[in-house]
C-alpha cells in the first residue's frame, strides 16, 4: 500500500528548529500516536499555538480519558481512530461508550492514531482537503448531507466527510479568497517546517492532507492521507483517494431517504444463532418458549446456550418452566429466525409439495376439439407451398406471410391469405 497512516508528519511538527526556531502555522487537536499496542506519543496544541508533546507519564488510560472527555461535543463523539486494517486505512468514531471501551476493555491489535473529535463551525460535519505540490494547490470542501449533531441519525452517517462514500457527503469547490489563503499558507509552512527540522534533507514534494473549521473559525489540520518526499527511492504517485474503510460492524450499503426513518448502519446486536453480527433493523425476537418448543431435541437449544454461555443442565431443566424464562426474547437474524419458524405449524409452510388438484373450470374441456383443429392445421401446412400459408390458426402464429400491408400507424400486419 502506497499510502499509511503518515503520523510522521505529527512528529515532524512537533520537531523544533533549533538554529531558525521554525513553528509552523498549523494548529492540531489531541493526537495520540499509537505503537505495538500502546499509546506511545501524544501531542498536541499548546496555549500559545505550537505543536508541543506530552511526556510518556501523561500516556496513562485515566490521563487519556480525563482530557479525551473534557468537552465533550454535542455530536456524542469524543475522537476519531484511524488505524490500518488488512492492508486499509480504518476510520473509527468512538462516543463515550465506544471510547471507554475503545481504553480500557478493547485490546488494541493496530498502530493507529487516536485523535480528539473537532466539531465543525456549522451543523453539518465537513472536511477541507489540500492537495499541494511546488507548483500549484488545490482545494475541496467535503460536507456530510446529514446534520451532524441531530443523534437520530446513524453516527457514521452524520460524521463522514472525505473518508466517506460519495453518497454520504457532497464535495464542492471552495469558494472565496479567505479560506483557500489560509490553507495556502498552512500547507506551506508545513512543508518549509518540515525542511527546516531536518536540515533540508526531507522535503515534501507533494502531500494530501485535511483540515477542518471549527465554530471559533479556527483551522485544524486532521491528518494526511498522502505523503511523498523528494528524497523516495521510487516516488509513487499521490493518492488522491483520500476513502477510508469503515469499521467491519458497519453496513456502509445503507442511506437514509427518509429522515423520519434513519438508516442503521452499525451492526449492534449478535444473532443468537449464527452469532454474526447485524444492524438492529435486521433482528427478530423470539420468545424462549418458541426457541425450545423448535428445538426440544437439544439437550440445552443452541441459542440459549449462546446467551447464556455458562447454563447447566440441571439449571436449564429448572429454569423451562419458570413463566418469566420462557418470556425472554432472543434475537435472531432474519435467516436464523425463518429457518427455524418454518418448522412452526402456525407459519404456514408446507411440509410437502402438494398433490397437483384436478383442473376445475366453468365449462366442460374439449381436448378433443383443440387436437383435431392442430391436425388440420398441421396437414393444411404441409400441403401448401411455403409462400402461401394460411395464418388462420392459433398454432401457426409464428408463420409470416410475406405479402404484408401498413397501417396508417405504420405497424405490419398480415393479410389473409387465399389457397393457390
Ligand atoms: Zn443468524
Amino acid at each position: 500500500m502506497a499510502d499509511e497512516l503518515n503520523d510522521m508528519l505529527f512528529h515532524l511538527l512537533w520537531v523544533k528548529d533549533a538554529v531558525f526556531d521554525s513553528s509552523t502555522k498549523a494548529i492540531i487537536p489531541q493526537t495520540i500516536i499509537y505503537k505495538y499496542y500502546q499509546p506511545r506519543y501524544w501531542f498536541f496544541t499548546s496555549q500559545d499555538g505550537t505543536i508541543k508533546r506530552k511526556s510518556k507519564d501523561k500516556l496513562t488510560k485515566e490521563q487519556i480519558q480525563h482530557d479525551f472527555m473534557k468537552a465533550i461535543s454535542p455530536s456524542g463523539i469524543i475522537a476519531v481512530y484511524y488505524c490500518i486494517y488488512k492492508n486499509k486505512r480504518v476510520i473509527e468514531y468512538l462516543t463515550t461508550k465506544t471510547f471507554n471501551e475503545f481504553l480500557y476493555k478493547r485490546k488494541i491489535e493496530y498502530d493507529g492514531i487516536l485523535q480528539k473529535f473537532v466539531d465543525p463551525y456549522g451543523s453539518k460535519n465537513f472536511a477541507l482537503t489540500a492537495i499541494w505540490t511546488p507548483n500549484f494547490c488545490m482545494f475541496e470542501k467535503k460536507e456530510n448531507k446529514l446534520d451532524l449533531f441531530n443523534q437520530s441519525f446513524d453516527l457514521y452517517e452524520r460524521a463522514m466527510t472525505f473518508e466517506g462514500k460519495e453518497y454520504f457527503v457532497e464535495a464542492t469547490p471552495l469558494r472565496g479568497n479567505d479560506i483557500p489563503r489560509k490553507l495556502q499558507e498552512n500547507c506551506d509552512s508545513i512543508v518549509s517546517h518540515v525542511s527546516a527540522v531536518s536540515f533540508e534533507k526531507l522535503k515534501i514534494a507533494r502531500m494530501v492532507v485535511h483540515f477542518r473549521i471549527d465554530s471559533k473559525m479556527r483551522l485544524w489540520l486532521l491528518c494526511a492521507t498522502s505523503l511523498r518526499f523528494s528524497t523516495d527511492a521510487h516516488m509513487l504517485p499521490i493518492d488522491l483517494n483520500a476513502e477510508m474503510g469503515i469499521p467491519k460492524i458497519l453496513n456502509p450499503k445503507k442511506l437514509t431517504v427518509d429522515f423520519k426513518n434513519p438508516a442503521i448502519l452499525i451492526k449492534s446486536v449478535k444473532c443468537s444463532m449464527c452469532e454474526a453480527m447485524f444492524e438492529l433493523d435486521k433482528i427478530a425476537e423470539m420468545d424462549y418458549r418458541v426457541v425450545i418448543s423448535l428445538l426440544k431435541d437439544e439437550e440445552i437449544p443452541i441459542i440459549i446456550r449462546n446467551i447464556h454461555p455458562r447454563l447447566k443442565i440441571n439449571d436449564y431443566k429448572r429454569l423451562r418452566n419458570h413463566e418469566k424464562f420462557l418470556e425472554k426474547k432472543a434475537q435472531l437474524c432474519f435467516d436464523c429466525f425463518l429457518s427455524l419458524s418454518r418448522n412452526l405449524p402456525s407459519s404456514g409452510v408446507l411440509k410437502s409439495v402438494p398433490r397437483c388438484q384436478s383442473l376445475s373450470g366453468i365449462g366442460p374441456l374439449h381436448p378433443d376439439r383443440l387436437q383435431s383443429r392442430r391436425d388440420r392445421t398441421m396437414s393444411s401446412l404441409a400441403r401448401s407451398p411455403v409462400n402461401a400459408r394460411t395464418p388462420s390458426t392459433a398454432s401457426s402464429r409464428n408463420v409470416f406471410s410475406s405479402r404484408t400491408s401498413k397501417t396508417a400507424g405504420g405497424e405490419l400486419i398480415l393479410m389473409p391469405l387465399s389457397p393457390v
